[in-house]
């Protein structure tokens, strides 16, 4: 009897896992309560970077207009964008995409249960949905209900004159300005989008610097970018109160200070919501962080994993469908463990950002002695030919073996190369190790090149 497995969430955690069970033999069931794809297909990393790519077409319009006889006389005004087709060309990759992913469950004969599962006993759930409550047995469940954003206080009170990562595909115009709360990626990007089109942008951030746990190198740079461009940061600033009013909206800050705009984007961060899911009644342990599992996703209950935004170890779409694997082969018969240390980090704004395992401050902390080679986009021949010269890669290594601990890369396609280093992080390779690829000239990842020379 093939065993029969129930993925609750079909984000980049459950439908991969669903995916890999079906393909190892298992009876495979998954159930989702909003739209196909969760978060990353519907209101994360897709939609975000096809509203990044609007503004990325402008920033390549502003450099084609310098190079333009007398500048062309076209200069940009965000009155020139049609907001509408913005939101309509993002509504059109999302559909295509959950179109496919519906397509490719059909194909492969997992059975797609619409509405939300909450767990009546450790081998049950009931679905309530548009065909009313039904129980659903299961001998295994991925558990993959992913997070919500956060609405720290005193946003809290504001939450629906406010807006979010969720609901800012859907702005019914554009705000001529905007004060993003929170400098994490997710903030950074919509920092990155919105000054592109011409949006007076600022970023509050109660921590002291943006990024938390990048290398300070990174942060510097990418601060100094955003700020050329015309971005405000205020940094280990804390909001005391939120007056709206005339259609300013307006943040008073502990230090007496006020930062006004027409939309307040709250970007502070997700969390997962668990409410009337059942956890109680089966025992399933989690916390404000999210559900607790070991390293091989297994939860509390001996027969439930969980993976994804929903455990809380690594908010990122990858890391999701690497888990929601791991978990699917455990349930299968392996013993894979998940591991954070490879996961590559990236900020898709302009400069982008790449990183991956440790940087000089996260090696130091473990004790290790480490060695530091950064080499600058301005001294590589693809970077000033192309007028991108903006950033740096840096590697990191162990000064007892020259192993490779980690990298980090600012501007060109720093989240494609970090790849590379990826490779180089999990087979544990060292300095002479990288040394002796051969690097296409000319490119982008010279610079990785270079920085191993130092
Ligand atoms: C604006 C933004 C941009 C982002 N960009 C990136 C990026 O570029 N790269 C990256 O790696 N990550 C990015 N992320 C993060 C990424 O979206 C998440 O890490 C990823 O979606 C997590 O996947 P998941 O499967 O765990 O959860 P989700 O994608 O959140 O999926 C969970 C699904 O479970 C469903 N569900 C919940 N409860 C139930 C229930 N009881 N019954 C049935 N169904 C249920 C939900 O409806 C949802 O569809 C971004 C996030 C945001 C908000």
């Amino acid at each position: 009897m093939p065993k029969k497995v129930l993925v609750i969430g079909s984000g980049p955690g459950g439908y991969p896992a669903a995916l890999r069970l079906k393909e190892l033999g298992a009876e495979v069931s998954i159930v989702e309560a909003w739209d196909f794809g969760g978060t990353c297909l519907n209101r994360g990393c897709i939609p975000s970077k096809a509203f990044l790519d609007t503004g990325h077409r402008v920033h390549a319009f502003e450099g084609l207009r310098k190079l333009l006889k007398d500048g062309s006389g076209v200069n940009f005004t965000p009155a020139m964008l049609d907001w509408d087709k913005v939101k309509a060309r993002r509504a059109d990759v999302i559909t295509k995409l959950r179109t496919s992913l519906e397509k490719l469950f059909l194909a492969k004969k997992i059975e797609v249960l619409r509405g939300k599962a909450a767990f009546t006993g450790p081998n049950e759930v009931t679905v309530t949905g548009p065909q009313g409550a039904v129980k659903k047995q299961f001998d295994f469940a991925v558990l993959s209900a992913g997070t919500r954003p956060s609405f720290p206080p005193p946003f809290r009170d504001y939450h629906s004159e406010l807006t979010d990562s969720d609901r800012v595909f859907d702005l019914p115009r554009l705000p001529k300005s905007v004060l993003i709360v929170g400098g994490g990626v997710i903030g950074l990007e919509f920092a990155c989008f919105f000054n592109a089109i011409g949006v007076e942008v600022s970023v509050l951030e109660i921590l002291p610097d943006i990024l938390v746990g990048e290398d300070p190198q990174v942060t510097r740079a990418v601060r100094s970018s955003f700020e050329k461009r015309g971005v405000k940061f205020y940094l280990g600033k804390k909001a005391a109160k939120i007056v709206i009013s005339g259609g300013r909206k307006t943040v008073e800050l502990e230090d007496g200070s006020k930062l006004e705009a027409e939309e307040i984007l709250v970007g502070a961060g997700r969390a997962a919501d668990l409410t009337g899911m059942g956890m109680e009644t089966i025992g399933l342990a989690w916390d404000r962080k999210g559900v607790k599992v070991n390293d091989r996703m297994l939860t509390s209950v001996p027969n439930i994993y969980a993976v994804g935004d929903v455990n809380g170890i690594s908010l990122l779409a990858h890391s999701a469908t690497r888990q929601g694997e791991i978990a699917a082969e455990n349930i299968m018969g392996a013993d894979h463990a998940f591991d954070p240390d490879i996961v590559p980090k990236c900020v898709y704004a302009w400069p982008e950002v790449g990183s991956v395992g440790l940087n000089k401050a996260q090696a130091e902390a473990k004790g290790l002695a480490v060695k530091t080679s950064r080499a600058f986009y301005l001294g590589i021949g693809k970077a000033v030919a192309t007028e991108e010269t903006e950033g740096f890669a840096q590697l990191v290594f162990d000064a007892a073996d020259d192993t490779v601990l980690g990298a980090q890369i600012v501007g060109g396609p720093a989240t494609e190369l970090i790849h590379v280093l990826a490779l180089a992080v999990k087979l544990k390779l060292k300095r002479k190790d990288l040394r002796e690829i051969i690097y296409a000239h000319p490119t982008m990842a010279e610079a990785i090149h270079e920085a191993l020379a130092k």
